[in-house]
């Protein structure tokens, strides 16, 4: 089998950097910000997320992540209930309880979430000043923060923005004089973490942090002398706060796929000043292994129309994978926000002509669905069964944040989460 060859440049202006984009406003279809505590969890494995919120929220995150049941969750709500909502009682003593009782059940919590839903907003609960109060009460040994999760007007990639920026102003100085250390912003699954830090080790890449860690205890400094890179597309406001405090970030694609990867490392190394030879000598292994297995999945996939709803805020890397590495047609390419300086080198590297949109009407956009008839869409739970109803063969866009799809090793498996709906609907038809 011959290896999928892939133009690697940087990208500059060109391809989708000033094109139109379609704006629309209207009901959507999402989950909210609570959804990120399903990853979250796993990732920062002394923290615990406690939703002060509704029976609703509950069921979310319980469901969601039901895995959970057999082990000590790491998760909870403290359910806001009817004499909270009619001011009767004192939401935040009964907040002060809880907490209390969490922390001596479980000493091993060494950050703690409160994060805030639509239920505790709606009330007007200020959880900033809540954390601050339990903050000062359990410090040093237990540090308390605050984010929203609620689900008005956001879409549920957002609340892992809202974690991270969180956790920002706590974070230690960098020395004034100390080395350019990187810092590879975004959750990541622990075996994609250690696969680029061997990269980065490879190519003479020595100093490298990843936020979130792994542990509370174990905050990267940040500074003038802090390399920002971001793992995934959708931390803005986490950015701005990591910029604010002297970093500064890289622009670069997304390591999705071998090209978005490429690119990606290389900006690092770029930035560290390692020559073009070491660079390419650790790479070329891995990216060898990944252009084979990718052919595997361009026979099934070539030519094939795909159309993104907006949900995880991956879809233009994802569109960019899609199409440059396996030969797909992108329809449309809908994305709740587009972060421009974020993605000015996705952007630059899309198909000329692809029909981006933003925000979303989800009728409007289900009738353009229709009429396109696409080979798969990308959509959220609550469009995906319908759509299958219909005929048409859908994917999870949840399930694109859930998996490790970063990185070399995983670019096959990338591929294979779009080429399997389609070879079932095919074993169906059959
Ligand atoms: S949308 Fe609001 S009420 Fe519903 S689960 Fe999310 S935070 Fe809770």
């Amino acid at each position: 089998m011959s290896a999928v060859s892939i133009p690697i440049r940087a990208a500059s202006a060109g391809g989708c950097s000033d094109a139109p984009v379609l704006r629309e406003r209207g009901q959507h279809e999402v989950f909210c910000g609570l959804t990120g505590i399903i990853w979250l969890h796993r990732k920062i494995q002394d923290a615990f997320f406690l939703v002060v919120g509704s029976r609703t929220c509950a069921h979310l995150i319980q469901s969601a992540a039901g895995v959970m049941i057999f082990a000590e969750p790491r998760f909870a709500t403290a359910i806001i209930d009817e004499r909270d909502l009619a001011g009767l009682a004192d939401a935040n003593t009964e907040l002060d309880r809880v907490v209390n009782q969490l922390l001596a059940r479980r000493p091993e919590i060494k950050l703690l979430f409160l994060v805030g839903s639509c239920p505790s907003e709606v009330i007007k609960l200020d959880l900033a000043r809540a954390a601050a109060r339990l903050s000062s009460t359990f410090s040093p040994s237990v540090r308390v923060l605050n984010y929203s999760g609620s689900g008005i007007e956001t879409t549920f990639t957002q609340g892992e923005d809202a974690c991270l920026a969180s956790m920002v102003p706590g974070l230690p100085a960098s020395a004034p004089q100390a080395p350019a250390e990187l810092l590879v912003v975004g959750a990541l699954a622990d075996v994609v973490e250690d696969q680029f830090l061997r990269l980065f080790k490879q190519m003479g890449v020595e100093r490298v942090r990843f936020f979130p860690p792994r542990r509370a205890s174990d905050m990267a400094p940040v500074g003038p002398n802090t390399q920002l890179l971001l793992a995934q597309p959708f931390l803005a406001d986490t950015a701005r706060a990591l910029q604010a405090r002297g970093a500064t970030l890289l622009s670069a694609p997304f390591p999705l796929g071998v090209e978005g990867t490429t690119l990606w490392l290389q900006a690092a190394a770029r930035a560290f000043g390692i020559a073009d030879d070491a660079f390419d000598a650790a790479v070329a292994p891995a990216t060898q292994r990944a252009k084979a297995a990718l052919a595997r999945a361009r026979l099934a996939l070539e030519g094939k129309s795909i159309f993104f709803f907006p949900d995880s805020q991956l879809e233009i890397p994802l569109a960019r994978f899609l199409a440059r590495e396996l030969g797909m047609r992108l329809l449309e390419v809908g994305t709740p926000y587009l972060h421009r300086q974020n993605l000015a080198q996705e952007l630059a590297l899309l198909p000329e002509g692809t029909f981006l949109s933003e925000g979303q009407h989800v009728e409007k956009q289900l009738e353009r669905c229709r009429a396109a008839q696409p080979d798969i869409v990308v959509c959220g739970l609550g469009l995906a069964n319908p759509l299958e109803s219909e005929g048409m063969t859908t994917k999870w866009a949840i399930e694109l944040v859930f998996t490790p799809i970063q990185g070399f090793d995983q670019a096959s498996d990338l591929a294979e989460l779009f080429t399997r709906p389609l070879l079932r609907r095919m074993r169906l038809a059959a």
